[in-house]
């Protein structure tokens, strides 16, 4: 196992945050379906690297309930009854067995770090669930807070705003769809709303990390060699959700 991820394993446990290793996203999905009881409804924030593991067709295939407010919209739907019913579902993940969904990043002594716009992602983590599985990828440990809310402020959130405009899902009216950078907007569509640091194990929820040996979702070092970074972006566009 690498150096680095030991250290944050060993960081969450001194946290009483379970952590997991996985070398590989069959092992995290091994993993991941021993955690959660076949009979619990599980409710999904919104996460490239969960898509990125195919856990969630894992999950219905063994008849465990879904409800994923992200799920693509059903051709029978006009698009104000897929709005409501991603609204439904969205509250309805607020409280229910197990909440799944991945983490912005992950410092080495085991803090996690997190932006939202709505708040429904980053507040399912630590509330409502006395069941909580977070997905992280090795590219999403950095050093400490600081390049945590560097990484995620400059890096994360503009490129997942514009990646997703460009691709055909709702363009937000900021700076940073057409930038690329981050201006720290003052628009009423901003999307950088709500900042979350985990600091220990939230009272009333079991929190499990599964930390995965291979790069998921978006992050990334800009030191890291360009291939590298053109490999986590190419496949961060093929899986990315893209609301309308
Ligand atoms: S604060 Fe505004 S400009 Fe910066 S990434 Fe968020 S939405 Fe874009």
């Amino acid at each position: 196992m690498d150096s680095q991820i030991e250290i944050v394993l060993s960081a969450l446990q001194a946290r009483h945050i379970h952590g997991f290793y996985a070398d590989d996203c069959p092992e995290a999905n091994r993993k991941i379906l021993s955690l959660i009881p076949s009979d619990a409804t599980v409710g999904i924030g919104d996460s490239t690297s969960m898509r990125q593991l195919g856990i969630l067709n894992l999950l219905r295939e063994r008849g465990t309930r879904i409800l994923n407010p992200f799920d693509p919209k059903r051709e029978d739907m006009d698009a104000e009854e897929y709005r409501q019913a991603r609204e439904r579902l969205r509250k309805e993940t607020t409280l229910c067995d197990v909440f799944l969904t991945g983490t912005n990043a992950l410092t080495q002594d085991g803090r996690l770090v997190n932006v939202d716009a709505v708040g429904n992602r980053v507040a399912g983590m630590f509330w409502g669930h006395p069941l909580s599985i977070v997905i992280a990828g090795r590219n999403k440990i950095v050093n400490d807070l600081d390049e945590a809310f560097h990484r995620i402020r400059n890096i994360i959130a503009p490129t997942h705003f514009q990646i997703r405009a460009a691709l055909g899902g709702r363009k937000r009216e900021t700076p940073c769809v057409v930038t690329g950078e981050c201006s720290d907007c003052r628009t009423k569509d901003r999307g950088c709303n709500i900042f979350t640091v985990i600091e220990s194990k939230p009272s009333q929820t079991d929190l499990n990390i599964i930390l995965v040996n291979q790069d998921l979702g978006l992050g990334w070092d800009p030191s890291w060699p360009q291939e590298r970074i053109a490999e986590i972006r190419a496949n961060y566009k093929k899986l990315v959700s893209l609301p309308v």
